[in-house]
């Protein structure tokens, strides 16, 4: 059953929404455009899109914001902060709709996970801040020494449609609780929470200025923050090809960038786990935001002797996945965030197996009878030669490819065999052989019998072509949002 519209959500998809510049809603001049409903079809909301203009209005607004709340005490900051998480949390519920009529994700993913652990980023770098000595002094021969540390300044973000909300304060937390102002650019295909979140920041009484959003595409107001020079910081989460543009533009300016990018995990499985619960588990990996996720699982890698039961059980598993509306309680997997995106992940699986990969699971298109124009997909289990596209290359559907070893050594080599180098995880009940290959497997993040392990204070980033510097979830997120100086007197 669809979960009704809440009153607030409907009041506010209802007027055209407008970016959130300098405290205020702001129309610019791009004009609007409409944002889709994945699970119909149908028009959400019409946003505006900006792009130079709008941008540099919010660099400038951001600018002017930044000196009084670079001076505010770190537990003066840290209270506007918890305010502003009390704000997101009084619409807990009305967040996670927003976030599921726009990405398409399930209500149940939304309320259980974005929402709630997105607020809990706020709070957590709130606190870190109020315990985070700005002048640290040095012990040092006949020198009176000591570091000295400041925000940067205006700090830019861009960030991707898989999970806006929940990457909107991943990204703006440790930089707003070192005492940056931020602007944003989310993604032009799900705003929406990026949007509602910055009004409630300006009910809180965050001061005007210190968080800015402007709606626009990539190539303008993506291209137009990267390159203005007021600044001094950079963050974008988002496809490696992309990526790759922003850093170079950053370090063409200088200007530090962060790149948090994709991946195409392994999993790893010995021959002696519990074969059903590992099944469930990854078949759950997969189905995950509709397998629109980073970080998750979805190159399989089975021992021998295990193989066939497995991918039985496993295509069982997913055979059952409850497909539907976002916003419906019954669902566990909604439809893909677009139209673009079904095709992509398409195409794909069109490409794999004209590569020569067999089908293990039939998946590919779905329409539900409910809702024929939604951007449904099934579940797709792959298998076939390592060079195979779908085995090489990130797909962000419900897929996974399935292969076989019986090796470790040789898994490893494996698992290693990519540019990617996000996450993997390895699945036994050898813990001093989980420890051993977890550390062998080259990426940001290992992880023993789970896949996708979030908390804050457990470091989250990738290495290679997977991002560059220093991850987010941790105090050295923090620290990294803070410009580090030495002030020096010599004594003799
Ligand atoms: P994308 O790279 O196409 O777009 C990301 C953002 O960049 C969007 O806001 C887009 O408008 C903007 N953009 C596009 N062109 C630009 C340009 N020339 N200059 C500046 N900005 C530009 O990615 P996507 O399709 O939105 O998201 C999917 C990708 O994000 C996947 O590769 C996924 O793995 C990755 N991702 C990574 C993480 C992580 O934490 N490592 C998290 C979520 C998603």
């Amino acid at each position: 059953m669809l979960t009704p519209i809440a009153p607030n959500v409907s009041q506010f998809l209802a007027r055209p929404l407008r970016h959130h510049i300098g405290g205020r809603p702001d129309a610019g001049h791009g004009g609007f455009a409409p944002v889709l409903n994945p699970s119909d079809a149908s028009v959400l909301a019409e946003v505006a899109l900006g792009g130079a203009a709008e941008i540099d209005a919010a660099v400038s607004a951001a600018g002017r914001a930044f000196p009084a709340w670079a001076a505010l005490r770190p537990n003066e900051r840290a209270v506007r902060l918890h305010r502003f998480a009390d704000a997101l949390e009084q619409h807990a519920a009305d967040l996670a709709q927003i976030e599921s009529l726009d990405v398409g994700k399930a209500i149940t993913a939304a309320e259980g996970f974005d929402v709630p652990f997105g607020i809990q980023c706020l709070r957590y770098f709130a606190d870190l801040a109020v315990q985070a000595p700005a002048s640290v002094s040095l012990a040092i021969r006949n020198l009176e020494a000591r570091t000295w540390r400041v925000p940067y300044g205006v700090c830019g973000f861009i960030f991707p449609w898989n999970f806006p909300f929940t990457l909107l304060c991943w990204g703006i937390a440790p930089a707003l609780a070192a005492g940056n102002t931020v602007v944003v650019k989310p993604s032009e295909v799900t705003p929406l929470s990026s949007l509602f979140a910055a009004q409630l920041a300006a009910e809180s009484g965050l001061p005007a200025g210190v968080l800015n959003v402007v709606v626009g595409l990539g190539g303008t107001a993506g291209a137009a923050l990267v390159a203005h020079t007021n600044v001094k910081r950079m963050s974008f989460t988002g496809s490696p090809e992309v990526g790759r543009k922003v850093g170079e533009a950053c370090g063409r300016r200088l200007v530090p960038c962060k790149l948090e990018l994709g991946g195409k995990g392994a999993a790893v499985v010995f021959d002696d786990v519990d074969v059903d619960a590992v099944a469930t588990q990854l078949a759950a990996a997969i189905t995950l935001n509709t397998g629109q996720v980073c970080c998750t699982a979805t190159r399989w890698i089975i021992h021998e002797r295990i193989y066939d039961p497995f991918v039985g059980k496993v295509a069982e598993r997913l055979r059952q996945t409850r497909i539907g509306p976002g916003t419906d309680r019954a669902t566990e997997m909604g439809p893909l965030v677009s139209e673009v995106q079904r095709q992509r992940v398409l195409d794909y699986l069109d490409r794999g197996k004209r590569e020569g990969a067999a089908v293990v699971l039939e998946g590919g298109c779905h329409a539900l009878p409910t809702t024929p124009d939604g951007f449904y997909v099934q579940p797709t289990l792959l298998t076939g030669p390592v060079e195979n596209v779908c085995c090489r290359e990130e797909i962000f559907g419900p897929c996974a490819y399935l292969l076989r070893f019986t090796d470790e050594d040789a898994v490893i080599g494996q698992v290693n065999q990519l540019a990617y180098g996000l996450a993997n995880s390895v699945w036994t009940a050898d813990l001093k052989r989980a420890s051993r290959v977890a550390e062998r497997m080259v990426a940001g993040n290992s992880w023993i019998n789970a896949h996708n392990v979030f908390a804050y204070g457990l470091p989250y980033g990738g290495a290679n072509l997977s991002g560059l510097g220093g991850g987010v979830n941790s105090p050295e997120t923090f620290h990294d949002y803070l410009r580090s100086q030495t002030i020096a007197r010599p004594l003799a």
